[in-house]
């Protein structure tokens, strides 16, 4: 897609700082990291979402990030944990409508947090969880 920022650091028209990269995906730099050592791994196939996404090339995807975060651990770059994360649709903070799978890594306070919502720490009931997984069950089949 010519409007899309990854599809043109993939096409090799825009710049990158490229880190890995075979036949189905590649890791770049995040040009705003939420600390030094943030990488991308975005898949070269165009799919704004998951959903768009073959499910091969997804775990490809997971199986990269692994071994960036083993590679992190195993550089100087200051990382005590990691955080994957990955924004799926507009509601999920997705801002580059292009699958991407951030490494973040992490050190202790290093002031990035996640905030969660009112109802978080709240248990639910087990009947209500268990119709929940029914709804997701039946939408798996
Ligand atoms: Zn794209």
């Amino acid at each position: 897609m010519e409007d899309c920022v990854f599809c043109r650091i993939i096409k090799g028209v825009a710049p990158a700082s490229i880190v890995y990269k075979d036949e189905k995906v590649v890791a770049i730099m995040d040009i705003r990291p939420v600390n030094p050592g943030h990488v991308l791994i975005i898949p070269k196939v165009h799919a704004a979402q998951l959903s768009e996404l073959e499910e091969e090339t997804g775990a490809h995807m997971f199986k990269v990030a692994m071994r960036i975060v083993e590679a992190l651990r195993h550089s100087n770059i200051k990382c005590e944990g990691v955080n994957l994360f990955l924004a799926d649709g507009e509601a999920a903070f997705q801002d580059v409508f292009h699958v991407h799978l951030h490494v973040i890594p992490r050190f202790r306070g290093d002031g990035f947090e996640i905030k969660v919502g009112p109802h978080y720490g709240l248990k639910m009931d087990r009947k209500e969880l268990d119709v929940i997984a029914e709804k997701i069950r039946e939408a798996m089949r």
